[in-house]
């Protein structure tokens, strides 16, 4: 398998973390854009198969379930709040029907925040990734 660090003229790396990130959220390698970042719904490739980056070093741990939630509460406590309030919705209903929403929406959007989060931690060299930049991109101010 090919080091990473040996082929970066092959590689199209993102220019930014928006384009990084982008990548990941549609499940794709966020260095080169070209292959499959995950192998199952959370368990991202040990080497991408194109660019021979080593994804085995990521830590995401648990913090895309705590972004998930984070949002997921967000997007929901104003419609929990309007069931209530509003509409006069019993406790038990709106629950009934909260809870799952609440986990289907917490299910689809891991697999792509964890993606995210993979990539903010490469493009900026955090745990085990190489912090790498396009050769055009370096000598920016
Ligand atoms: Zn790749």
């Amino acid at each position: 398998m090919a080091d990473p660090q040996t082929y970066p003229a092959r590689v199209d790396l993102p220019g930014t973390l928006g384009a990084a990130l982008l990548r990941a959220l549609r499940g794709q390698c966020p260095r080169c854009g070209e292959a499959r970042l995950f192998r199952k719904w959370l368990k991202p490739v040990d080497r991408c198969p194109q660019c021979a980056q080593d994804w085995s070093a990521q830590q995401a741990d648990d913090f895309p379930a705590y972004i998930g939630i984070f949002v997921v509460g967000h997007l929901l406590a104003p419609v929990v709040i309007a069931m209530i309030g509003s509409y006069g919705m019993s406790a038990w209903l709106t629950l009934a029907i909260i809870l799952p929403v609440a986990v289907a929406m917490l299910l689809a959007m891991l697999q792509p925040v964890k993606g995210g989060v993979i990539a903010f931690l490469w493009w900026f060299g955090i745990g085990g990734f190489v912090q790498e930049r396009r050769a055009e991109d370096i000598n920016k101010p």
